[in-house]
């Protein structure tokens, strides 16, 4: 079959490669039939992910159709169109127990799929500890509105989840990428009083005011500004950096009112400074980290309800072979590209 493969730094290729077996008793065997590329993709392209393993096939985000299961895989059976998670955990350590998942304490556990082990821009993926690994995709949901519950659409719901909004709250989001658009998705459900996107790209906040004419809008330059003018108590009662740029986390802390929450979903390239005697007395409340993704099953619901539709976010579909001019499109971020979904 053929599988987009790491093969070093700088260095992704379309590679062929026997088609994966079950392991062991907790592993399935899914036919990929959609993929998506995602900015983590390109990190291990551009060497920042150093337990990436050159060999390997990348992509953790897609969909497909169980084709076989180990004895001990009893959540999904084969023949059911399923959603594979970027995350791998037991479901039985402290932390899996818990809802901590991305702390996962098995040897296997944590981000592998993609990165570790074979991932999914290829034509079949083995999925270990399938019964935590996989939900089923309910009938009326298509493949496309499947296609980020594992992976970016998981983390727009924990953070949304972890972030405590409330109904009388402003809430900042600085970030209208792929997963701050996802993570205003699943604010919305929460119903604040007003939602702020903040984003430097015109084209990302056209795509914001033409899907979700509601948002409140601004700039990197006027956020300041802008939260001031539009919240209760001189700042946002909740604040979530989802942009991961040079000066987004200073603009997140700054932008909070005293004794809000602030949600660091973003992944820096450099370390970040806290200067506590700046923020002293203004009592904030940080939570961080990487998704717990352990909601898909509650999202596919709500997709199903049709409270979230992620759809819009793809703008280009491309096959497998052509998946090198997909990169190219993604990582320039040519002709308005959000997501790029990848057809099998
Ligand atoms: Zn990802
Ligand atoms: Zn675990």
């Amino acid at each position: 079959m053929l599988a987009y493969t790491y093969i070093e730094r700088g260095k992704f290729e379309l590679t062929e490669k026997p088609k994966p077996e079950l392991q062991g008793a907790q592993d399935a065997i899914v036919r990929v039939t959609l993929a998506s590329i995602c900015t983590s993709d390109l990190h291990i392209k551009h060497g920042s992910v150093p337990r990436a393993v050159p060999g390997i096939t990348v992509g953790h985000e897609m969909v497909g159709i169980v084709e076989q299961v180990g004895d001990g895989v009893t959540a999904v059976k084969p023949g059911d169109r399923v959603t594979v998670n970027v995350e791998t955990f037991c479901g039985e350590c402290y932390f899996c127990r818990h809802g901590y998942v991305n702390n996962c304490t098995d040897e296997h556990g944590g981000w592998a799929l993609g990165c570790r082990i074979d991932g999914g821009q290829a034509a079949y993926v083995r999925v270990p500890y399938a019964n935590q690994g996989l939900n089923r995709i309910p009938d009326s949901v298509s493949d496309e509105q499947a296609l980020f519950v594992g992976d970016i659409l998981a983390t727009g719901y924990w953070a949304a989840r972890i972030s405590e909004i409330k109904e009388e709250d402003t809430v900042l989001i600085i970030g209208a990428g792929p997963t701050g658009v996802c993570t205003l998705l699943c604010a919305m459900l929460k119903r604040p009083k007003r939602l702020i996107v903040c984003e430097k790209s015109e084209e990302r906040r056209r795509f914001v005011s033409e899907h979700y004419p509601d948002v409140l809008l601004t700039t990197p330059e006027d956020c300041e500004d802008f939260v001031r003018r539009n919240s209760d108590h001189g700042g946002a009662d909740v604040v979530i950096e989802v942009a991961g740029a040079e000066d987004t986390f200073a603009l997140a802390w700054k932008m909070a009112r005293p004794n809000a929450i602030v949600t660091v979903v973003a992944l820096y390239d450099k370390p970040q400074v806290l200067p506590l005697p700046d923020m002293y007395g203004k009592n904030l409340t940080f939570k961080t980290g990487g998704v717990d993704g352990c909601d898909c099953e509650e999202i596919l619901r709500l997709i199903a309800e049709g409270r979230i539709d992620t759809t819009p976010l793809i703008t280009h579909r491309y096959p497998l072979s052509d998946i090198e001019a997909a990169y190219r499109l993604f990582e320039n971020r040519e002709d308005g590209v959000i997501k790029v979904a990848i057809e099998m």
